[in-house]
């Protein structure tokens, strides 16, 4: 079943909160001269139109990306997001979101590698078209949950894994968290990124349970809450898990998630929530 499309979604509060983890970790793992893999296992299409019809008829990213892009307050650890961002809208004008392979595109250094793979028949092509003269860079039309066997350990000893399914399919959220275990044994010293949406928070909280159970050390919960939760209105709240986190995300998520809560949800609902939920 392949019938999610980010096109829909792409530069929502969500996307927002993804996106700056993102960032963040690929800054902080530049800080080493080394070069590193980039593993994107669900990239999506790579580039959405905010004009499309996709983007139009949600509206989504107007209570999103829309509402801090060119904000004159932006928190400096904003910075390497906002500027990926603008990046791809450079008249001044929202037409374009960057989705993580392209922030990852616009960060990531020569020396770097980047690994991509999406299945949708639609998005896979685009996402191809977006780095056919990008050197470093390999899309393939495969299972993303398969690459975590295939592609680790990267041969640069160094790597950053994003997972983002779409959870259309229940089994995602155990799939999570078998894939990253397939990861995590051969390859113990990556940052590995999982986004998750809060539907029903039952389901969030039995996956952590899972992967704790896994015995991974060192995850850090990140998470941003538009509304309560709730099982009557759909997806409430985003997160990110972080295995083996870069030391400062942790102080840097605290200070952000607070501004970007009071930027996305100006009425004060919902919350924020950043733990270490196992430690090193
Ligand atoms: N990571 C993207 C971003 O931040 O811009 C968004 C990805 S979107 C949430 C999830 C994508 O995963 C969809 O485009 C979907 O087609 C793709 N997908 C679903 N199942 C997959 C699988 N088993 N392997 C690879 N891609 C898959």
């Amino acid at each position: 079943m392949l019938s999610y499309r980010h096109s829909f979604h792409a530069g929502n509060h969500a996307d927002v909160l993804k996106h700056t983890v993102q960032s963040l970790i690929i800054t902080a793992l530049k800080e080493k001269e080394k070069p590193f893999l980039y593993l994107d296992t669900h990239a999506g299409a790579g580039r959405y139109q905010l004009s499309g019809e996709h983007a139009e008829r949600t509206g989504e990213y107007l209570e999103g990306i829309a509402k801090l892009w060119q904000r004159d307050d932006i928190p400096e650890a904003l910075t390497p997001y906002l500027n990926a961002v603008k990046a791809y809208n450079s008249n001044g004008t929202l037409r374009f979101y960057p989705g993580s392979p392209l922030i990852a595109r616009q960060l990531l250094r020569e020396q770097d590698s980047i690994h991509l793979t999406e299945l949708h028949p639609s998005d896979f092509p685009l996402l191809r078209g977006e780095f056919q003269r990008d050197t470093r860079a390999k899309v393939v039309r495969e299972d993303g949950y398969q690459q975590l066997k295939s592609q680790l350990p990267p041969a640069s000893r160094r790597g950053f894994i994003l997972i983002d399914p779409p959870y259309e399919l229940k089994t995602d959220y155990q799939a999570v968290v078998k894939g990253i275990q397939e990861g995590y044994k051969r390859f113990a010293t990556g940052v590995y990124a999982l986004w998750y949406p809060v539907v029903l928070r039952q389901q969030i909280k039995r996956m952590l349970k899972d992967l704790e159970a896994t015995g991974i050390r060192n995850i850090l919960q990140i998470e941003l809450a538009m509304l309560p939760d709730s099982d009557r209105y759909g997806m409430t709240a985003s997160g990110m898990i972080v295995i083996n986190p870069p030391w400062k995300l942790h102080a840097q998520m605290q200070t952000l998630l607070l501004w970007l809560h009071g930027v996305l949800a100006p009425n004060g609902t919902g919350h924020t929530l950043i733990e270490q939920v196992v430690p090193e």
